[in-house]
């Protein structure tokens, strides 16, 4: 493939944080970016050299991108399918839409990481009333309804624990398709957040080690704190994973790690991915960098780590939303000399609401993970 040099033009579907941090990555390469996201308000949007507001299907819209990008790339994973493929019939686009669609249905999804020879977490799949009985033998309760499409930070998932349950959360999701998983006992969760060409080569960034609450993500730990033949399983399994797919751009594979240390899969996302965001600020090169460099065939640059960190979220749930101008506790985070603050311009903040994040480095993950929790409580007390 020719490169695509700096001041080409970068088409982004979507226009949310990782579409935003993407555009500055691009533009300190010197590419400009055209964003195609419905809000007007969107974080990416707002710095984007050029913002279409349209929806994502918009014909007009799809055709003026792909008229005035060299390369085009998304940033969410939900973005139809149908429509990469209109966009590449006239411009490059990366990920393709067979490697996109894959990661857009959990069902899907668990039968293609069967494909690779990888472990998804035991499952059933309900796409009918009559399926729920069979699911249910292939899995031991307590269980996690999931519907197969649209969930994002644990959203469109509820947790049953008999028959009966998953009959009503079946209902409660109006029948949509569903996966019914096993619910894991987790030693912990990681994540490999890796990047490939279209020449096939990849290149890893360190394994993060992924603390959830509530089902979103709170930090990354990296150096993660697993086994190093662990996390070297997890970089092959995503490599598989990402040489299958013949995929183009950045990919994120999340991994459950059980009590007897068995690898499960948990998803794939077809894009960069919040527990690569500690890259920023922790690595010669970010997780948005490699992104460019990937989909404008680009040498990729270094990804090896510069320090321990420990990146943490701030949702919604950090402000005072109590007042009409919600409030943050900005001394605590401002002040702290080891962190870097990452906000993204979301105009609302609300609960549950991803509203920033901050990367926090120290001599050990150990370290990191002290200071970062200080100013987290310290931002929560306010
Ligand atoms: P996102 O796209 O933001 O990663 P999501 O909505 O796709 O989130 P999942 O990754 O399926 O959600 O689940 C979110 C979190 O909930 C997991 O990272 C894990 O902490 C917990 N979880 C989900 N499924 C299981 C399971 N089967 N067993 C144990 N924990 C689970
Ligand atoms: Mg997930």
């Amino acid at each position: 493939m020719s490169m695509i040099l700096p001041n080409s033009t970068i088409g982004m579907l979507g226009g949310g944080q990782l579409g935003r941090m993407f555009v500055s990555a691009a533009h300190d390469l010197g590419y400009r970016v055209i964003v195609l996201e419905p809000d007007p308000y969107s974080p990416a949007g707002l710095i984007a050299n050029e913002h279409l507001v349209a929806a994502y299907d918009d014909v007009d819209a799809i055709i003026q991108l792909a008229q005035g990008c060299d390369v085009i790339t998304t940033e969410f994973e939900n973005i139809p399918a149908h429509v990469l493929d209109t966009l590449s019939a006239s411009c490059a686009v990366h990920p393709k839409a067979s490697a996109v669609e894959k990661a857009q249905n959990r069902i899907v999804e668990k039968a293609f990481i069967r494909s690779c020879g990888l472990l998804p977490v035991p499952y059933g799949s309900i796409t009918t009333y009559s399926e729920i009985a069979p699911a249910i033998d292939k899995i031991e309760f307590p269980a996690i309804m999931k519907t197969a499409r649209f969930g994002y930070d644990g959203k469109g998932q509820c947790r049953v624990d008999s028959l009966d349950e998953v009959k009503q959360a079946y209902r409660d999701f109006e029948q949509q398709h569903c996966v019914l998983e096993q619910m894991i006992d987790l030693k912990c969760e990681i994540s490999v957040v890796l990047a490939r060409n279209e020449a096939g080569e990849s290149c890893y960034f360190p394994v993060a080690e992924n603390i959830h609450i509530d089902g979103i993500l709170h930090q990354s730990v990296v150096p993660a704190r697993v086994d190093d033949d662990i996390a070297q399983s997890a970089q092959v399994a995503a490599k598989r994973i990402a040489d299958k797919l013949d995929y183009v751009g950045v990919l994120a594979v999340e991994f459950f790690i059980t009590q007897k240390g068995e690898l499960l899969i948990n998803e794939i996302a077809p894009r960069t991915h919040n527990s690569g965001h500690y890259t920023m600020d922790a690595c010669i090169t970010s997780q948005f960098e490699q992104q460019v460099r990937a989909i404008c065939g680009l040498p990729f640059a270094d990804t090896s780590l510069l320090s321990p960190v420990v990146m943490t979220n701030m949702l919604g749930n950090c402000w005072d939303l109590s007042e009409e101008k919600p409030a943050l506790n900005w001394s605590a985070i401002l002040g702290s000399t080891k962190s870097k603050l990452h906000l993204y311009a979301k105009c609302d903040a609300r609960i549950g609401r991803k509203m920033g994040h901050f990367n926090t480095l120290a001599t050990t993950n150990k370290e990191a993970l002290q200071e970062a929790n200080r100013i987290f409580t310290q931002i929560n007390e306010a």
